[in-house]
């Protein structure tokens, strides 16, 4: 999701701190399953596209509720794949959130097309479909949701937008696998569905790979064309596509890990409904912004972000990171306000609610195998940096405490 290199910190004895995510703590345990398919994929020497790939794309077909499933090399070249699939090119839009990974609109400047930044929901993170609403016009060619932090945008209002105006809807479902919108499920309700596997979204591989999916048949071919070089036959190319072929070692560790998956789903469920009681029993709940679920989700929270108002977040980011425990800013600036998209035109204050979320939003450690204990630790560490930081001065708290979805999280009468 980030260029960071992936913590491997602290073993789960440490009770110094908590990691933003410790992936070992999950492989200790598959680690001689994971080493006996790695050793099959070595003895059959099947290395690209092989039949782990193909039993891979099946599991997750089902999983996402799509006919076809379509591996390639990262979640970023199925972003680029998918947009490739529908033509798009100079003088084509595409709407899409500015708060987002950069991977989002670089696939659409990659083709020549021009990303079209649309605001968030504040409490969400989610795109904003009166938003969509508002930027569609003759020259858009798709529109592209992301799930953001592993909820579901507000797909109901944003496919039937897409509808009206006979615009095809991709959505990037690289933090979201097994995310529901009405039991519809991450990646089977737009055209094309687009899903990572790098190693700190839900269903991680030991290095890159990525995921389209679609009901589409034609645009499955194409999908399954393109990222071998648009090649069928061998060495006889019917379009230009790119080299995104899924390494058979990366699935062959993510069909060990996929039965886990809906568990490990489960757990981090579990985290964040922890969180969220741990804050409100700190009296927490009106001094920061608590991340709420939306109607009808299915919330896979890939991560727990927190906003943190009234200036304060990188201090408690550092007071956190001088207590050893682990946090994350996505994203620290919109995509609008990037260096490498300023020929866009776009000014700051363009887009107000990405702006400010860019500079409240916190990740707090949610991952699957996070302990009551590590939890309470954080929610503490927290608690006490507000009770410095509140002497002397007078916080504001969070602005949007009276968003319908916000309210989820006061169950605290009004002092
Ligand atoms: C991780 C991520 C991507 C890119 O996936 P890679 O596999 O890292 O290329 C795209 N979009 C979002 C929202 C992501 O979080």
């Amino acid at each position: 999701m980030d260029g960071r290199a992936v913590s491997n910190a602290s073993d789960s004895s440490n009770t110094q701190g908590v990691p933003l995510l410790d992936l070992k703590r999950q492989l200790g345990p598959l680690r001689a399953e994971i080493a006996a398919a790695l050793a099959r994929v070595c003895d059959s020497a099947a290395f690209c596209l092989g039949p782990e790939v193909q039993e891979l794309e099946r599991n997750l077909a089902a999983y996402c509720q799509v006919k076809h499933a379509i591996g390639c090399a990262s979640g970023s070249d199925a972003l680029l794949l998918a947009l490739m699939a529908l033509d798009l090119g100079p003088g084509d839009e595409v709407i899409l959130p500015s708060f987002t990974f950069f991977a989002t609109a670089s696939a659409v400047t990659r083709l020549g097309a021009r990303p079209v930044f649309a605001d968030i929901d504040p409490v969400t993170f989610n795109v904003d479909p009166g938003e969509i609403e508002r930027l569609i016009g003759p020259a858009t060619r798709a529109i592209l949701p992301v799930h953001l932090f592993g909820q579901c945008a507000d797909m109901d209002a944003i496919l039937r937008i897409a509808r009206d105006a006979h615009v095809p809807v991709i959505e990037d479902a690289a933090q979201a696998i097994g995310a529901e919108y009405d039991g519809h499920r991450a990646g089977s309700m737009g055209e094309v569905g687009c899903l990572s596997f790098y190693p700190t979204k839900n269903l991680g591989g030991a290095g890159d790979g990525g995921m389209l999916t679609t009901n589409d048949d034609r645009l499955a071919e194409k999908l399954r064309l393109l990222r071998v070089h648009g090649m069928h036959p061998r060495y006889y190319h019917k379009m230009v596509g790119i080299n995104s072929r899924l390494d058979s070692f990366q699935a062959a560790v993510l069909n060990v890990k996929f039965p886990y998956l809906d568990q490990w789903t489960a757990l981090r469920e579990a985290n964040a409904r922890r969180y969220s009681e741990m804050f409100v029993a700190a009296g927490l709940e009106r001094t920061v912004g608590l991340p709420a679920v939306g109607p009808w989700r299915r919330h896979v929270w890939n991560q727990y972000v927190i906003r943190v108002p009234d200036g304060r977040r990188d201090a408690l980011r550092q007071f956190l990171a001088e207590a050893h425990i682990g946090s994350e800013v996505y994203y620290p600036l919109g995509l609008h306000a990037q260096e490498c998209f300023r020929y866009l035109g776009y000014d700051e204050g363009d887009l107000p609610e990405t702006d400010l979320a860019a500079k409240e939003v916190l990740a707090l450690p949610i991952f699957p195998e996070l302990t009551a204990d590590e939890q309470s630790l954080v929610v503490r560490r927290i608690a006490e940096f507000f009770q410095r930081a509140s002497r002397g001065h007078r916080l504001a708290g969070p602005k949007y405490l009276k968003h319908p979805l916000a309210r989820q999280n006061l169950r605290r009468p009004q002092p």
